[in-house]
């Protein structure tokens, strides 16, 4: 037999292989370490293979693999996981994602995936619901954050051009009317990685926050006063680091009043739009023209999904949608089912929706609110546990899933550098894993609770972490 006869069995051997080992991996989650242990010279050692000449028998290829990777794993799908804004996958939404590698179905059109183009089509509907967006919106699932900010500002730079007598999609930028684009100063990276990539450069106006990260509304108001013709706005729900939310409402009124269109990177934040504890933060941001968020962090599907939101249909599908002749469409506001190539800046993509619609099915409304809530309610738990510990503040108001920790160090040259240390000490302990970051020019340790599994005995056992590591570093 060849190795390219179609056999059941040389299915069957890999995939019980790679079934086995994740009910390994997941099940010692509880137990295990979340740092890895190998450092990069053993993992090139043991993963930077010569390619053969005539190939491996592929149960070895899997055995090897996982051999090698085992040790060069972060325990990031653990609920004692608090680094960057990293989601685990909850159990439902994981199976889905293996079910959409299993059928392969190439989810750009609906002639190529029937199925993941409908359950994509009503995990859009779902999510307007939820999100209380308007809900003949234009829904994109893609890659992430990065893709869905790209997405939105696309957008928007098809209807502020468009409405200023100029086709983008079909003229390009070069001797386009200038896109005034105002973002606030503690706008993510991928803002302005997303400006850069559509060509409106990764130097917007930057508009002043307050300490806890919040655009200014009236320094907003007086850099709109200060130019004219075609503007965009960014606006922020949940900053990376406090978790602060710009002040929605008034943010997009004044914007609205200079005709900008108004995008809101909610990656994580937009998600406290689903219970009536968090909602307020969010007040007005219906009132936008464009949202970013990620499945991938809070929803806690396995990476990769992030979705975009566009309230102009016209304007979205005038930045994305793709026409070719050996497609079968049947174009976007047919009554067939969406091509989801119409929406994304992909052309073929894996079903990414599909674990989105697995997810919400097995939440329902008050689950997805029962997620959002202990999440904070965690946050909330190690901030108040921290406070009671000498030498260590809280630097934020912790509104949302964010906890940002700062310690008493009486000689501040040396400040920066303790903060590093306990960073270090509390990834090496391995209870816990964390990063840290810098605000306001210091040095500060960063909490980021986005899993779904992180309850209040995970929050303890973060908090006695942070305060042993503290504790020790500060006696040497
Ligand atoms: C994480 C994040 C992004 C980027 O999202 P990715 O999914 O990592 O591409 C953008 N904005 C904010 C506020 C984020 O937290």
């Amino acid at each position: 037999m060849s190795r390219f006869d179609w056999d059941e069995k040389r299915f069957e051997r890999v995939l019980q292989l790679a079934s086995a080992e994740s009910q390994r991996f997941l099940s010692a989650i509880p137990e295990r370490d979340v740092t890895h242990r190998a450092s990069l010279e053993q993992l090139r050692e043991r993963l930077g293979l010569e390619l053969t000449e005539e190939g491996l028998d592929d149960e070895k290829v899997i055995r090897e693999l996982i051999e090698g990777a085992r040790d060069g794993l972060l325990g990031s799908v653990s609920p004692r996981f608090f680094g960057f804004v990293i989601g685990g996958s909850m159990p439902v939404a994981l199976a889905a994602d293996w079910l959409t590698s299993v059928w392969d179905q190439n989810a750009g059109l609906y002639a190529a995936a029937p199925a993941p183009s409908v359950c994509e089509e009503v995990a859009a509907r779902w999510l307007l619901e939820v999100l209380r967006l308007p809900e003949t919106s234009g829904v994109a699932f893609v890659t992430g954050g990065q893709m869905a900010n790209t997405t939105c500002l696309a957008a928007a730079r098809h209807r502020v051009l468009a409405d200023a007598g100029w086709d983008v999609e079909r003229d390009g930028l070069q001797g386009a009317p200038r896109v005034r684009v105002l973002v606030p100063d503690e706008a993510h990276a991928t803002i302005f990685s997303a400006l850069r990539l559509i060509g409106l450069g990764a130097s917007p106006v930057r508009i002043a926050t307050d300490f806890e990260g919040r655009m200014r509304p009236e320094a907003l108001r007086n850099a709109l006063r200060e130019g004219e013709g075609p503007a965009i706005v960014c606006a922020q729900a949940g900053n990376v680091n406090t978790g602060s939310f710009d002040p929605l409402g008034e943010v997009i009124a004044i914007a609205h009043e200079s005709d900008a269109w108004v995008h809101v990177d909610g990656a994580f934040g937009l998600w406290a739009r689903v219970s009536p504890e968090t909602s307020p933060l969010v007040e007005g941001v219906e009132e936008a023209d464009s949202w970013a968020t990620d499945a991938h962090k809070w929803l806690n599907v396995p990476y990769d999904c992030g979705i975009a939101i566009v309230k102009d249909r016209a304007a979205h599908l005038g930045a994305t949608s793709v026409r070719a002749d050996y497609l079968i469409q049947a174009g976007p506001d047919s009554d067939a089912p969406r091509d989801p190539l119409d929406w994304t800046p992909e052309f073929s993509r894996r079903g990414r929706g599909l674990p989105v619609y697995a997810a919400l099915r097995w939440l329902g409304r008050s689950g997805l609110r029962e997620l959002i809530e202990r999440g904070c309610s965690a946050a909330s738990r190690i901030a108040s546990e921290l406070r009671k510990v000498d030498g260590i503040r809280i630097v934020n108001e912790v509104v949302l899933n964010q906890v940002l920790v700062d310690f008493d160090v009486e000689d501040s040259k040396l400040h920066d550098g303790l903060v590093d240390r306990v960073v270090r000490r509390i990834q090496q302990d391995g209870r816990i894993w964390l990063s840290g970051s810098r605000w306001k020019g210091r040095a500060v340790i960063r909490v980021s609770v986005s899993n779904w599994a992180t309850g209040q005995d995970e929050a303890l056992v973060a908090a006695q972490a942070i305060a042993d590591a503290w504790k020790s570093v500060s006696v040497e």
